[in-house]
């Protein structure tokens, strides 16, 4: 007998309402008071460019509590990933810092973003700057192999107040640095950089200073910052995102967006309320 019209096919994805999506949370890590991942379920339909965000969330008091997020995972990953903060009093943050395995995430159907390679003039380096959950859409962008091939030199950095919020990033690198086909692409192009501005660390000051003053470069054994090599992609607090932008404005970089590919492009890890 055929199926009545009103059951819906065994594969298409469910609906919480228009344009978003149920995924099943499959695994949390939390690495401090602050900060966590998670990993969920992916409906196969669901695609996204690397660096791009969506907005996800909780159903709370039977409505969606929506905020939005950078997908961390690779592309073509199976499973969707996000690296989020917990913001004490925030309204999604304060329940979704307890979500468990099994639990529903809802997460919207239209990702976007400015973070993306195309929207960047093509260059030798890219430099990824980004303070705290900022890293998030440099963790697909980095786990991207088309990230290697339009670069010959890829540097990620991340800035945070304390060393163990450095992990996540850290993670990351690791990890693409030991995949099976990412290693040998990014072996010799991939370098890291993590810095802590509140506690001791082999690496310490904010991410502006470290540029303008040359350290980064030199502590990497790599050239300073150079208009005519380099692409900046950055994300993080709005301080930085200051400091950074009138930096690179000095030094002759324009900004890129979808439309006209420039030299940097910038996307805030949060508002400020
Ligand atoms: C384009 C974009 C992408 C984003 N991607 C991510 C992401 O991948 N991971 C993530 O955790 N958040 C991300 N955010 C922030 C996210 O949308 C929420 O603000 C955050 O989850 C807190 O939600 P909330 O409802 O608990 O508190 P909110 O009411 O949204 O925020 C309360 C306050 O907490 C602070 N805050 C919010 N988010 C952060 C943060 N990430 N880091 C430091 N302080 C913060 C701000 O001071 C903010 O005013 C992104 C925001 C934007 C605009």
């Amino acid at each position: 007998m055929l199926d009545s019209p009103k059951t819906p096919p065994p594969e298409s994805p469910s609906r919480a309402s228009s344009g978003l999506l149920h995924e099943r949370v499959l695994e949390i890590h939390h690495y401090t008071d602050k900060l966590f991942s998670f990993k969920t379920t992916r409906t196969s339909s669901f695609r996204f460019q690397s660096g791009q965000f969506t907005m996800i969330g909780l159903e709370v008091n039977g409505r969606p509590l929506l905020r939005a997020y950078s997908m961390t995972n690779a592309v073509y990953d199976d499973n969707l990933e996000f690296f989020s903060i917990k913001v004490p009093d925030g309204p999604l943050t304060s329940k979704l810092q307890n979500i468990a395995v099994g639990d529903t995430l809802l997460v919207g159907t239209k990702p976007t973003g400015t973070l993306i390679i195309g929207n960047l003039k093509p260059a030798r380096r890219l430099l990824l700057l980004a303070t705290g959950t900022g890293f998030a859409p440099f963790a697909s962008i980095l786990r991207d192999p088309e990230t290697y091939d339009m670069f010959e030199t890829v540097i990620a950095v991340e800035g945070c107040r304390q060393v163990a919020e450095l992990e996540y990033a850290t993670q990351v690198v690791v990890g693409v640095r030991s995949h099976e086909y990412l290693g040998d692409m990014a072996k010799d192009k991939l370098h890291y950089y993590a810095t802590a501005t509140r506690e001791p660390y082999h690496h310490q000051g904010r991410i502006p200073d470290l540029i303008e003053n040359g350290k980064l470069f030199a502590d990497l054994g790599l050239a300073p910052l150079d208009l005519a090599t380099d692409r900046v992609m950055m994300c993080g607090n709005p301080q930085m995102l200051a400091s950074l932008k009138a930096l690179l404005a000095m030094r002759g970089f324009t900004e890129g967006n979808s439309g006209t590919p420039g030299d940097y492009v910038i996307e805030k890890a949060f508002v400020e309320r």
